[in-house]
């Protein structure tokens, strides 16, 4: 057996830890406080709830998904105004209506 340093869940072998390190939200907390890696992770997490949902997210929505408090939503936020990464999910939105539309 073998311990997440993070949340202290125990797992039985490295293989699977590894695979939780990627979704523990102890974990990716300690990272956002480091800097801009975890960051880049919620935005992919983002985008795919976009893709998924087909509008916009709000910040209620995101923080129930991803588990991350409301400090971090707006560090994430402040981030992507900041590389303007902000006009992503606003092309993956129009994107998605574009699609849908030509379906239609
Ligand atoms: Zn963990």
């Amino acid at each position: 057996m073998i311990q997440c340093l993070y949340c202290g869940r125990w797992f039985k072998n490295k293989q699977a830890l590894r695979a939780h390190l990627k979704h523990c939200p102890a974990k990716t907390g300690k990272i956002l406080n480091d800097g801009e890696e975890f960051l880049k992770l919620l935005l992919a997490e983002y985008i795919i709830m976009l893709f998924k949902k087909g509008k916009a997210v709000s910040g209620t929505e995101f923080i129930q998904k991803v588990g991350i408090t409301e400090d971090q939503l707006l560090k994430f936020v402040n981030w992507m105004e900041r590389n303007r990464y902000d006009e992503i999910p606003k092309l993956v939105v129009k994107a998605r209506k574009t699609k849908s539309t030509t379906k239609a």
